[in-house]
């Protein structure tokens, strides 16, 4: 068997008047902010993409699409995972798990971890239990503390079957 381990990071400004989409789910921010980007701006699941593409070596999310492709305009993430799935599985390998924390000041995001896991994992064709899905606050320091934006950083374990030789 073969595996395979990727990291993946992503960052998204929080402004005015742009929903707020975290693993899937349409958020209320305190303060009425969202995250701002081409797409849905969903950096828990970019985050999630980028691990998996990184496993792989097959580059970031930029590459396979690019944010001044007008196909990618408000696109919902979690389709863009699953395309990215769909590379994996195309190359004979496997999702063994992600792992992820979201790093963000507000809202708190504990009451929405169960449904994070259960849209990701269904993006994906995995169980919830093959997807964690973590919060921390930044503590008050730094962009995320200032709350000038949302950070994610995922990791993605890919498992194949060797071919026999
Ligand atoms: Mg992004």
């Amino acid at each position: 068997m073969e595996l395979r381990i990727g990291n993946g990071y992503d960052i998204h400004r929080l402004v005015p008047g742009r929903p707020l989409i975290l693993g899937g789910q349409r958020l209320d921010h305190p303060a009425g902010l969202g995250l701002d980007g081409h797409s849905d701006a969903d950096v828990l699941v970019h985050a999630v993409m980028d691990a998996l593409l990184g496993a792989l070596s097959l580059g970031d999310i930029g590459r396979w699409f690019p944010p001044d492709d007008p196909r990618w305009l408000g696109a919902d993430s979690l389709q863009l995972l699953e395309q990215v799935v769909a590379l994996v599985s195309e190359r004979g390998w496997q999702v063994v798990n992600v792992d992820s924390v979201v790093v963000a000041e507000r809202p708190k995001l504990r009451p929405h971890i169960a449904a994070m896991r259960a849209a990701i994992a269904s993006s994906m064709g995995l169980t919830p239990e093959q997807v964690g899905v973590k919060a921390t606050t930044n503590e008050g320091l730094g962009a995320e503390g200032r709350e000038e934006g949302i950070s994610c950083q995922a990791v993605a374990l890919l498992m194949r079957q060797a071919v026999a030789r």
